[in-house]
């Protein structure tokens, strides 16, 4: 039994943020060669310090969802993730035995060697002649963010254009940065080729690819033809980021199977997780309410619908049949804000989600990702709470600040924002008798502070907190 996790940053404020992690774990959870593939966020839920008690085998494989190695791979994750290892990991990933399961940690995707086939089936997109007998000399250039915090980010985008080179395709490979010499706007002096292709190695479409790049380059659109440059007339075809395309779900792939190497035949099924999920499916079985909503058995399938939109008629609220269905339908509230903690009670009404039995607790997992695991191990007195001063000191980078608030700092935001979730903080010492596992349907744990709620006391710490603040 084999469990994949993918690592994505997510976000406190943009919904649409995690979006292309989801759509990578479909297309991996398609071809069938892990047994599940979960994913985990920095900002969104499942957070990094949930995500291994959401897998259900004993062997998993980590990916961090990232362009580049950075503060991220080597310091956020590992540390969240309580890998026991910062800094550079090394080129085999890092492999630990974490409470019965084996963990492999591998370097993110963007530094896979097969990135370079991705760049040029990009380059390829958007100049489609590329190569072809009789065409103009064609330069390429491979842009990079760039930055001087860190040089294994950069590495990457000078090793891509260095492997591309020996291809023969190109009269020229150019590594060009944004934010780093050589920037981009020198290209009309350092490429000399009429034409010019340009990928930008970035994870996904944004404001970087849409606005900062055509602008400090000049491009109008796709294609730019600029007429005056010192070097002649260049035409400027400017291809699609590298991280959107369809063959990333190749790359992770790739990865997963080196972090394996000669591993075996995988894992077990992990004991925990199978007797808590046995333990919500009996329950639903016959029926249940937990958070805001209720699990209705119907004919062999599970009806999950709000509880406030209990007794209206099916027909009158919009079906979902799918798990996928019924995490878009709630990823937002009523007033279309993006919901990064599940448990906050602000779930949207009108909908109706009708699953199998297979399905059901992939749902479970979308709608409140960990309740079930965390509830459950509560239940069995095996949830350790994690005390506010822990989760302070291990802060680093902007965060770090919050080992200043003082606990009145801490409380007065906790009575703010914990106050709108169902989760009781027992990392505050509120105690929780009983659980959803017991029939108290909004009686759920939080073992530790989420990182929205870090967030909130950086900002009071900062003085910047005021009313709808939000990250
Ligand atoms: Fe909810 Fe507060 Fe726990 Fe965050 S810290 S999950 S807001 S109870």
């Amino acid at each position: 039994m084999r469990s994949l996790v993918l690592i994505g940053h997510g976000s406190h404020l943009n919904g649409e943020s995690a979006g292309a992690v989801y759509r990578y774990a479909e297309l991996i959870r398609e071809r069938g060669l892990f047994d599940e593939v979960v994913e985990g966020y920095w900002k969104e839920e499942p957070s990094l310090r949930q995500v291994l008690k959401t897998t259900a085998s004993t062997d998993v494989t980590v990916i961090p969802m990232f362009i580049s190695e950075g503060y991220f791979t080597e310091t956020v994750i590992p540390r969240e993730m309580g890998l026991g290892h910062q800094g550079p990991v090394p080129p085999e990933g890092v492999a630990r035995v974490l409470g019965g399961k084996t963990v492999r940690y591998t370097l993110p995707y963007g530094v896979h060697s097969s990135m370079a086939d991705v760049i040029l089936e990009r380059a390829r997109e958007a100049l489609p002649d590329l190569g072809d007998e009789g065409t103009p000399p064609t330069a390429l250039v491979v842009l990079g963010h760039g930055t001087t915090r860190n040089e294994n980010s950069n590495r990457v985008v000078y090793e891509n254009a260095e492997r591309l080179r020996h291809t023969g395709l190109f009269s020229e490979v150019e590594a060009l940065f944004l934010d780093e010499d050589p920037k981009v706007g020198l290209w009309p002096e350092r490429v000399r080729a009429p034409r010019v292709v340009v990928v930008p190695f970035f994870a996904s479409e944004g404001w970087h690819t849409l606005e900062t790049i055509p602008e400090d380059m000049g491009l109008t659109g796709a294609v730019t033809v600029f007429p005056q440059n010192p070097h002649g007339t260049q035409t400027v075809y400017y291809a699609r980021p590298v991280g959107t395309h369809a063959r990333i779900a190749e790359v992770i792939l790739q990865l997963a199977e080196e972090a394996r190497g000669t591993g075996g035949r995988g894992g077990d099924e992990d004991r925990l997780h199978a007797q808590a999920w046995a333990a919500f499916m009996t329950m639903a079985r016959r029926g249940m309410r937990v958070g805001e909503v209720m699990i209705t058995p119907q004919l062999g399938m599970f009806e999950v619908r709000h509880a406030l939109d209990e007794g209206i008629p099916g027909g009158d609220l919009t079906t979902t049949v799918t798990p996928e269905g019924l995490r878009d339908h709630t990823r937002r509230d009523e007033g279309g804000h993006h919901r990064p903690v599940h448990t906050l009670r602000n779930l949207p009404r009108g909908w109706r989600a009708v699953l199998s039995e297979t399905d059901l607790p992939r749902a479970m997992h979308a709608l409140y990702p960990a309740i079930v695991e965390e509830g459950y191990a509560h239940q069995q007195h095996a949830l350790r709470a994690t005390p506010w001063a822990t989760t302070a000191r291990r802060q680093t980078g902007i965060y770090a600040k919050v080992q200043k608030a003082t606990p009145e700092q801490v409380e007065h935001v906790a009575e703010d924002v914990c106050s709108g979730c169902l989760r009781t903080r027992l990392w505050a010492s509120e105690q929780l008798p009983r659980t959803f596992f017991d029939g108290v349907p909004g009686a759920i744990p939080c073992a530790e502070a989420c990182t929205y709620l870090v967030a909130e006391v950086r900002e009071e710490v900062s003085g910047k907190r005021g009313s709808g603040s939000g990250h």
